[in-house]
């Protein structure tokens, strides 16, 4: 495909796109097809030849969007929402379009100070303590995940404690409500998982600073070591807020604790000043901080944050130098070199795709993307509240709304099914202090007040009456 050719599909397919994006409300939510379906579209073998550009296209309408659940349909309210828009659509096209690899400065100063630049400027427009900006010791880093970023944070946690502690006496923390990603982070990092010691939780599902205080005490006094807290600010459940000040409190009294949060969701909302004290309160005493562009701030997957206030442990980590990569500029000791601060060597211009959604919403676009999701989830949230036939299961602080029906799991159970099922909206679930609890979880790009009225209407009239 030579430049001329690239135009003229490329024009198509961001036609097709836009098209998409167009009319995504009027699709099923979630896909109906069967296992197997998509594979049993697709010929056995691959094409001899090349296809025409056409043909191609409209598979896309034959074998890919039946079997596509419309994460970008506003009236998605599953998981968490996967935040795409059209900057950042973009943004991602001129990634792939460079080509670049960016695990150098060397490679393309571009793709490395972009990247250090968009993230000081996230710095202020999240209102985030001054040592995770670039000029000192601590920075950012993009990296694909949050799952990643929560790995980094206990590889270089860990790696303090390297050739002064047998690994097998380190010992982490997180709580009950923890994202299944800090069990795997230990794993990888070559932990049993009986070194994680699960926290118990308050009435809000927020870690107990007092029961970790405890679980660190009895790990100290039986000569154990304890090496790295994860602490979440917004859990996957609830949305729960664990006390990053009462925390911080915990690590400093035991010294050589790491105190990593995990705001995966909930990060966003930080830009949004009046938010400030609820979701980055304490935050000028952790190690590291995580969030995701990509769940809430208009950005499309793969987009986590990970800051750190000192990025030297992370880099004593993972930094390797195979003569192969040897040059000038990484020796001079002048330049950033990302390939240091995750796992992967190689990596995408993905700091693109934030600075256009910056730049194409500015502070005041991304606030009101924020206001406007917490405004129609407490709407929500006061509607099943004032409904005798259900109960909220936790505070809805930001835009998550967690509830049961009163008749039980089975009558919840039955509710998202049949919501599911209705093709109107998709809801996921979760379970809190062992019941099966309904989550509708707003924030959806293209989301509006009226959807979230229409699925008020949609569960009004599908939940049993009592
Ligand atoms: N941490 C929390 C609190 C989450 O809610 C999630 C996903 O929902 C993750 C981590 C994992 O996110 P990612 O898909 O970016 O790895």
């Amino acid at each position: 495909m030579n430049p001329e050719e690239f135009r003229t599909a490329g024009h198509t397919l961001v036609d097709w796109v836009a098209d998409y994006l167009g009319h995504v409300a009027e699709f099923p939510v979630r896909s109906p097809v069967e296992p197997g379906w998509v594979r049993a579209q697709l010929p056995s073998h691959p094409p001899d030849d090349g296809e025409p550009w056409d043909a191609i296209v409209a598979d896309l309408d034959r074998v890919v969007v039946p079997g596509v659940t419309h994460w970008q349909s506003p009236n998605f309210f599953g998981y968490f929402p996967a935040n795409a828009s059209g900057p950042a659509i973009l943004g991602d096209l001129v990634s792939s379009g460079l080509g670049v690899q960016g695990m150098l400065w060397a490679t393309s100063p571009a793709c490395t100070e972009l990247e250090t630049h968009v993230l000081d400027w996230m710095v202020e427009l999240l209102g985030l303590p001054d040592r995770f900006r670039s000029g000192g010791h601590g920075g950012g880093v993009i990296q694909d995940s949050a799952s990643s970023a929560n790995l980094c944070a206990v590889l270089a946690a860990r790696d303090v404690h390297t050739g002064r502690t047998p690994i097998q006496r380190l010992r982490a923390y997180t709580s009950t409500q923890a994202h299944s990603s800090v069990e795997k982070a230990v794993r990888v990092a070559g932990l049993h998982p009986d070194q994680l010691r699960l926290v118990d939780v308050d009435g809000t599902f927020a870690m107990r600073p007092d029961a970790l205080a405890a679980a660190i005490d009895a790990d100290l006094d039986e000569g154990l070591t304890p090496f790295v807290v994860v602490a979440t600010v917004g859990t996957t459940s609830s949305l729960a807020i664990d006390p990053i000040d009462a925390i911080a409190d915990v690590c400093a009294s035991r010294d050589g604790v790491w105190l990593h949060v995990d705001a995966a969701m909930a990060g966003s909302a930080a830009v949004v000043p009046e938010l400030r004290a609820l979701v980055i309160e304490g935050l000028a005493r952790v190690d590291s901080w995580c969030f995701d562009p990509h769940k809430w701030l208009l950005t499309n997957f793969d987009c986590d944050v990970l800051y750190l206030a000192d990025r030297r442990p992370l880099l004593n980590s993972l930094s390797v130098a195979p003569e192969y990569l040897r040059n000038q500029a990484s020796e001079s000791g002048a330049v950033t070199d990302y390939r240091d601060w995750h796992i992967p060597l190689g990596r995408r211009f993905r700091a693109l795709k934030l600075w256009f959604v910056i730049r194409h919403y500015g502070a005041s676009g991304l606030r009101a993307h924020i206001t406007r999701s917490i405004d129609s989830a407490q709407w929500f949230a006061a509607k099943v509240d004032a409904d005798p036939r259900f109960e909220l299961l936790a505070p809805c602080e930001l835009s998550l709304v967690c509830f049961a029906h009163r008749e039980g799991d089975d009558a919840s159970e039955k509710l998202v099914h049949d919501v599911n099922a209705s093709g109107h909206a998709y809801l996921t679930h979760t379970r809190l202090a062992g019941r099966y609890a309904i989550r509708v979880a707003v924030g959806g790009t293209y989301t509006r007040r009226s959807d979230v009225e229409r699925l008020w209407t949609l569960i009004d009239s599908l939940a049993v009456r009592t």
